[in-house]
């Protein structure tokens, strides 16, 4: 592995244009449950009723204290969890301009409080919620104590319901942050597919775009993907990675 890894250290010094792409497996690091693994949290019904139900849209509008309850769990914890050392090590290469842009399908926040500022959350953010009627927006630091008190949020304004900017199973990707993202990976050099197996769509074709665009692929992730044939690279333990990428760079 030792040479597959000066590889890498020499691939991320190199190149003038890497763009990364972040799944599950990373924040498992900092002890987040996977949402859709082998033990994902997904499988698991939440009083009986299955996950993939409580964040449906038409569910949400019908049963909100479904949604706020099952969040409690897994949403609105965040502030118990640091930073893993992929998180930090993708900080410092954004602070040391080697890293152009994050991708990330987690909705935890994480990279933000590890210090990256070019963060593309392509499931959507708890960071922000938004009144469905009349589109006022709250922060997170808000909304989290009322719904840890057990309290649906409702608009001050309009009395409409407060929906979090993640996004639910039924609702489209930004098509906007798409673009941006396809047009990001295809342009980029080097891509670093983390934690990810590449299994949800629409997200996971994104580093698909940077094969058509040419760009050197790196995969660490403890399952195959379907870009495991077009990648230079392909480490199983992110952890082990991260560690010597945080000790070299
Ligand atoms: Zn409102």
């Amino acid at each position: 592995m030792e040479k597959d890894l000066e590889k890498l250290v020499s691939l991320i010094r190199s190149s003038k244009n890497m763009t990364v792409f972040t799944g599950a497996g990373v924040s498992t690091l900092s002890g987040i449950r996977d949402f859709r693994g082998i033990n994902g949290v997904y499988k698991e019904p939440w009083h009986g009723r299955n996950v993939e139900d409580i964040l449906s849209l038409p569910t949400f509008r019908n049963e909100p204290e479904l949604f706020y309850g099952w969040a409690t769990e897994f949403v609105y914890c965040l502030e118990r969890y640091e930073p893993s050392v992929v998180h930090r090590v993708l900080a410092k290469l954004e602070e040391k301009q080697l890293l152009k842009a994050l991708y990330t399908q987690n909705i935890d926040l994480l990279h933000t409080k590890a210090g990256n500022k070019k963060v593309y959350e392509v499931h959507g953010s708890p960071a922000f919620h938004h009144c469905m009627k009349c589109k006022m927006v709250c922060t997170y630091a808000e909304i989290s104590p009322m719904v840890l008190g057990g309290k649906v949020p409702y608009c001050d304004h309009c009395g409409g319901l407060i929906k979090p900017d993640i996004v639910f199973y039924s609702e489209n990707l930004d098509e906007k942050l798409l673009n941006q993202g396809f047009s990001d990976f295809e342009k980029s050099d080097l891509v670093l597919v983390l934690g990810s197996s590449l299994t949800v769509q629409p997200a996971a074709s994104l580093p698909m775009a940077a094969k058509y665009g040419g760009a050197d692929i790196v995969i660490v992730n403890n399952q195959p993907t379907n870009l495991d044939s077009s990648a230079v690279l392909k480490f199983d333990d992110l952890k082990a990675v991260f560690e010597y990428l945080e000790k070299v760079l």
